[in-house]
């Protein structure tokens, strides 16, 4: 197979270095987790990016998981230029932020009340100050490599982009809001009830979660976790916040909380929700969302909130959601990815780990059961830039991380999973 050609992509990087630290604007994106320089993307097609230099890839990253319906689908791209004829921003209400609001509440009925905001770091950082408004208390738990986003007082302990280039908790996070962020291991059950029944238990406005993990790659929780979390946080006071911004319409319509029945205080949304443009959400409890400015003191606010482009987006892509057995068939598909995927490893003698759930997966090149941060960190990542590499060259985009989730859409279709499968034997051969 003829090297890839990536002058154009190459140029484009040169280019951006002088512009953007990393020459990137998102960490994650510069490739470094796996080697190599990243590919700059000159357009996307149902399941296949297409780059700058003409070389076509099966996407299975989706913008991070966004594209739950491919690139360019058709009902999104119309809703959107539809919405754009009729002006871009008003800074006033708009009836397509209740139509978004009621799809939304349709599907994750916990969300009685909500609000609209333009990234998944915006709902994650508002619900933690919500949070503490309402409780009167500040120290908040989060889990050991669960990732909410890059605000200061979840920069600890946070998976994803931190995890890739082996950072320690960011620089420029004061010590003090550091000081109020308490990390317990993620799956482990008897670790939340000694917390919550502890000292500090009582001063804890909240937990928050990604109830499936995405961000140190794909992690299920185990029986019990989600349960004993909504239990000990209920006893003691204090609110459970369940971060789906990556979950939500993707492990089921109704997010994660549907899928474990689990009925959280307060909900982040994000990725999904928006069809691909940026769009967040917090919401809850009517008794919690009533606190928040103009009806009670919380303050929260935002320019571009409901932005019309993106709640046109949003409605699309959530009609496309709510069809019958939508989101059941892409999760099938990555069933059969991940089987196959499992298959390939066992013949080719190479020990991994295939976690999946809904559309997100992970292979992990990691010789025992992956369920939390240390076991996630037994994975082999160079074999993982190595494959990662040939995939690419096979012509598929997988993560650029072996701790990010990889993701399918309803436009990946068998002809993908077959030349996935070709172009994975290939790479675990070519990546001994
Ligand atoms: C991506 C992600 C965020 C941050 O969302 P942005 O839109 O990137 O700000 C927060 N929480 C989880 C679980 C995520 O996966």
């Amino acid at each position: 197979m003829p090297a890839m050609k990536t002058d154009a992509s190459a140029r484009e990087f040169d280019r951006a270095k002088k512009l953007f630290p990393g020459g990137v604007n998102s960490p994650v994106r510069a490739f470094k987790g796996v080697g190599g320089d990243p590919l700059f993307i000159a357009r996307g097609e149902k399941s296949r990016l297409f780059d700058e230099d003409g070389n076509s890839y099966i996407d299975y990253v989706l913008s991070w998981g966004p594209l739950l319906a491919g690139h360019a689908h058709p009902k999104i791209v119309q809703a959107i230029a539809e919405a754009a004829q009729l002006g871009t921003s008003f800074g006033a209400p708009t009836a397509r932020e209740s139509v978004l609001a009621e799809k939304v509440r349709q599907l994750v009925p916990s969300m009685r009340k909500m609000r609209f905001v333009s990234s998944g770091t915006e709902a994650t950082s508002h619900a933690l100050r919500v949070a503490r408004g309402f409780t009167g208390r500040e120290r908040i738990v989060k889990f050991e490599g669960c990732f909410h986003g890059a605000t200061d007082p979840l920069l600890v302990r946070a998976g994803s982009g931190v995890e890739t280039l082996g950072l320690p908790d960011s620089p420029g996070v004061p010590k003090t809001v550091a000081a109020l962020t308490t990390v317990l291991p993620y799956n482990d059950a008897a670790a939340v009830r000694d917390f919550f029944r502890g000292p500090l238990g009582r001063e804890t406005a909240c937990a928050i979660v990604e109830p499936v993990v995405g961000n140190m790659g794909v992690l299920v929780p185990r029986q019990g976790f989600l349960e004993t979390l909504r239990e000990e946080t209920r006893r003691a006071g204090a609110l459970f916040i369940c971060d789906e911004v990556m979950t939500g319409f993707r492990v089921d319509r109704g997010g994660a909380q549907a899928r474990f029945g689990i009925e959280p205080d307060l909900t982040c949304l994000g990725k999904v929700i928006g069809g691909g443009l940026p769009v967040g959400a917090y919401g809850g409890r009517e008794e919690i969302m009533s606190k928040i400015a103009p009806d009670g003191p919380i303050y929260q606010a935002g320019t571009l909130s409901g932005n019309p482009l993106a709640m046109a987006a949003g409605i699309a892509m959530l009609e496309l959601v709510a069809q019958p057995g939508f989101t059941e068939a892409i999760e099938r598909r990555t069933e059969e990815l991940c089987a196959r995927l499992r298959e390939e490893c066992v013949r080719a003698a190479v020990k991994a780990q295939v976690n999946q759930i809904g559309s997100m997966w992970t292979c992990f090149f990691a010789a025992d059961e992956v369920y939390d941060y240390p076991t996630a960190k037994k994975a082999d990542t160079a074999r993982f830039g190595r494959v990662h590499r040939a995939m690419l060259e096979h012509g598929v985009y997988l993560p650029p991380s072996q701790f990010e989730a990889g993701f399918l859409s309803s436009e990946h279709g068998p002809t993908d999973l077959e030349a996935t499968i070709l172009a994975f034997r290939a790479a675990l051969s070519a990546a001994r």
